[in-house]
């Protein structure tokens, strides 16, 4: 219990940091944004399209790249509604699947009586991405790549800090590399990657952190080195009379100016 509030403390001052610097880069990219727009109006030489192009583009990347912060330091409202998580898995199981490769097995283990989640089906979405792509790296001589869902009620503070009640439960697991216990502990860190330059950001899992804990949730890692990884993301269940967990997912816990 006192890892995972250390682990916690540790995730909101990266966030606070990481939060204010993304809006201030974003503050500065859009003045960038703005003056190339003047100069690409004005100029004079037909060459110049090429420059101007590639300016543009790099600003696109680094607005994308403090949008990403930004999401783990929660700071983007959630759209957030009552969602039948099993019919966002299936409607966008192609995707998912497109994600893996020839060498990868695909399965969908769904629970058919899984209670509702308040939650942003696009965030939930790109999370879901991030987990399979992630899961397929791991795997890179091929492998088994499962999604599924349960319905698990637990005690207070069973998992992380969540409070006792009813969760719809989402694990992706693999087949893959698995994760040493460093890599394992700093996973969700922003920047924090494993991969090549050019093939990762390590802002998947700090993204999807930032969602789930901005939904009321919980991700756990569950990994063993050189058997594979199960991620799991716990996320309030509606009850069953159409009331929703007590959560306020716009509730922000950081605090950024
Ligand atoms: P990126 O994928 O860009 O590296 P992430 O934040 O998504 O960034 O992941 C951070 C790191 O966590 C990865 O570089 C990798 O070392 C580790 N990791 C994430 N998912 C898995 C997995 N399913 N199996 C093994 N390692 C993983």
């Amino acid at each position: 219990a006192n890892r995972a509030l250390f682990q916690s403390q540790k995730m909101e001052s990266i966030g606070q940091l990481t939060g204010g610097i993304a809006h201030d880069i974003n503050n500065l990219l859009s003045v960038l944004a703005s003056g190339l727009e003047v100069l690409t109006l004005r100029r004079k030489d037909s060459g110049d399209a090429k420059t101007f192009e590639s300016m543009r583009r790099a600003i696109d990347r680094g607005a994308t790249l403090t949008q990403q912060l930004l999401a783990f330091a929660r700071q983007q409202p959630l759209r957030a509604e009552a969602r039948n998580i099993n019919r966002l898995i299936s409607g966008f199981e192609s995707v998912l699947r497109r994600a893996g490769n020839a060498s990868i097995e695909f399965a969908l283990d769904l629970d058919p009586h899984l209670h509702s989640a308040v939650l942003d089906s696009a965030r939930f979405e790109s999370a879901l991405l991030n987990l399979v792509v992630n899961a397929r790296d791991a795997m890179p001589l091929g492998g088994r790549l499962t999604v599924s869902t349960r319905n698990v009620t637990l005690a207070e503070r069973e998992v992380g800090t969540l409070a006792a009640g009813t969760y719809a439960k989402v694990t992706v697991s693999d087949t893959g590399t698995g994760m040493p216990a460093d890599v394992a502990s700093r996973a969700f860190e922003p920047f924090f990657t494993t991969k090549e330059v050019g093939k990762g950001t390590g802002l998947g899992l700090s993204q999807v952190y930032g969602f789930i804990k901005q939904s009321g949730g919980e991700i756990v890692i569950d990994s063993v080195l050189g058997e594979g990884t199960a991620m799991s993301i716990y996320l309030p269940a509606v009850e069953q009379g159409g009331t929703a967990a007590p959560v306020n997912v716009n509730e922000r816990v950081l605090i950024v100016e």
